[in-house]
């Protein structure tokens, strides 16, 4: 069974699946098909949920770890030791992520604040995790990582996620000023660059490529991505299905 599936409309997460791998786009989509959640995956919404209700109705550091027992999801793990660990590294993340917010000296704007914006034929949308409004009238869009796959010299500017995001923020909700961040929870570690830094040509260039592939339905294989695919273990083209 095929899903409604709108070409005109993109977004990161599918120009992103797209540029690991067109099939996983055309399974995940076009025919609707779930990853289901992994410890790593789960983790990081209950860091996402616990953030977006955090800085909504409370902002005290203080309070976070009850947010975060509120939001905890506890699929996705394969026993309950496995949870426990995975949750002890969340309550560390987010005990040092409310010891830096006082170093902050922005205020949370909003969360999960959802952007849209015309281009030529294609409809961009984004949803950003946090946007900060800096005491200089300056903006921060901020996007949280929980993994810690970033290293400290991460250099911003090559993200397409915070490009397309620099380009919404100034679009969409006329933020002249102000830069794009990946906050990487995991680390502790803020990356950032001024919106201008991001190259606007080159990003809504890959945007409209990209998207031109997925409306002439151009999904083949990328076997490169398998070893980190979901689908890796019920893809007939998986070049670790045997492994998996
Ligand atoms: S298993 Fe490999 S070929 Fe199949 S969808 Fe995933 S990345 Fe693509």
């Amino acid at each position: 069974m095929e899903f409604e599936h709108k070409v005109y409309e993109l977004n990161y997460s599918k120009i992103k699946t797209y540029k690991e791998c067109p099939l996983l786009y055309k399974y995940k989509y076009v025919e609707g098909k779930r990853e289901g959640l992994v410890p790593a995956s789960s983790l990081g919404v209950s860091i996402h949920r616990t953030l977006e209700e955090y800085h909504k109705y409370s902002n005290d550091p203080s309070e976070i770890l009850n947010y975060f027992n509120n939001c905890w999801l506890g699929a996705g793990y394969t026993s309950a030791g496995e949870q426990m660990e995975y949750y002890l590294k969340g309550k560390k993340m987010l005990e040092a992520y409310a010891e830096k917010e006082y170093e902050r000296k922005t205020s949370v704007d909003s969360t999960e604040r959802e952007f849209i914006f015309e281009h030529g034929i294609w409809t961009i949308r984004g949803k950003i995790d946090r946007t900060d409004l800096w005491p200089d009238g300056s903006w921060e869009v901020i996007d949280y990582k929980t993994g810690s796959e970033l290293d400290e010299n991460f250099d911003v500017t090559q993200s397409l996620q915070m490009g397309i995001y620099s380009v919404g923020a100034r679009r969409a909700w006329n933020m002249k000023k102000g830069k794009a961040s990946i906050y990487n929870v995991a680390l502790g570690i803020v990356y950032s660059a001024d919106f201008d830094l991001f190259n606007e040509d080159e990003i809504l260039k890959t945007f409209v490529e990209t998207g031109k592939k997925i409306e002439a339905s151009f999904f083949p294989a990328n076997t490169n991505h398998c070893q980190h695919c979901l689908f890796n273990n019920r893809c007939p083209s998986s070049s670790v299905k045997e492994a998996a």
